[in-house]
């Protein structure tokens, strides 16, 4: 399993870096975890192309993490001319969602005649684990009011297991979803002081005996978070970066 960093930033694009995507790449296919608003800009700064994509799973439901699915669906109708099957996971509400967010952004977009199928599914979280693409993937519910479930992921292809906290404050639900991962991926909003529905550092480093990943990677950093990296790389943590690629 191959894990690229398309957007490991936050909502505001703080120190020029995307909102949140994840690409997670096996034998079976490419799987995306979240498709923020500027993913797309980043993904084609990256090289890479919409074609690959199988499926997309989103963690909740802020812009910065799904507000980037009107413009993939029309450049994959208009640009990349996609022909197979995109399936669209998230949790409950999401299908409203996307098509409120698609005529917003685009008038009249939700009544196109679409050249590729395209599926929403909608995860339970803490249900059985679903095939996305020909991925495993299960969702845990966290902490983050976004008018829908907000959920953490985990993504195994078999053989690895790729976990991501979404945005989330500290919950007895980030050990489960990082429970045996190959690599987990945690927010850290901010360091200099705690902020509503979001993890800080000092809070993640009080509980990080909790964790038991093989390797945890901090992601959606704001100002202070960018600021304590040398410190959260003293504590052996990886940082994420946009471009970043983790074999696994
Ligand atoms: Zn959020």
């Amino acid at each position: 399993m191959k894990v690229t960093v398309v957007g490991s930033g936050d909502a505001f694009g703080t120190g020029g870096r995307s909102n949140t995507c994840f690409r997670v790449d096996s034998d079976g296919g490419t799987l995306l975890v979240d498709f923020g608003a500027s993913a797309l800009v980043s993904w084609n700064r990256l090289g890479m192309s919409t074609l690959d994509i199988g499926g997309i799973v989103i963690s909740h439901l802020h812009g910065d993490h799904f507000a980037g699915l009107p413009f993939l669906l029309l450049e994959s109708q208009f640009v990349s001319e996609r022909r197979k099957p995109l399936v669209i996971a998230g949790p409950p509400g999401l299908h409203t969602r996307l098509e409120m967010a698609c005529e917003v952004l685009f008038p009249g977009m939700t009544g196109n005649r679409w050249a590729f199928p395209w599926s929403v599914v909608e995860i339970d979280p803490g249900g059985k684990d679903r095939d996305i693409a020909g991925f495993s993937v299960r969702t845990i519910e966290v902490r983050h009011p976004s008018g829908a479930p907000a959920t953490g992921i985990r993504v195994s292809d078999g053989k690895k297991l790729f976990a991501y906290s979404g945005d989330t404050s500290w919950t007895a639900s980030l050990p489960a979803i990082a429970q045996d991962a190959d690599l987990f991926m945690c927010e850290c909003y901010g360091a200099a002081h705690p902020i509503p529905n979001h993890i800080d550092w000092p809070n993640l480093r009080a509980n990080l005996s909790s964790l038991k990943a093989k390797r945890i990677c901090v992601t959606h950093m704001g100002r202070s978070a960018l600021d304590a990296i040398p410190e959260i790389k003293a504590a052996g943590l990886m940082v994420a970066e946009d471009g970043k690629v983790f074999d696994l």
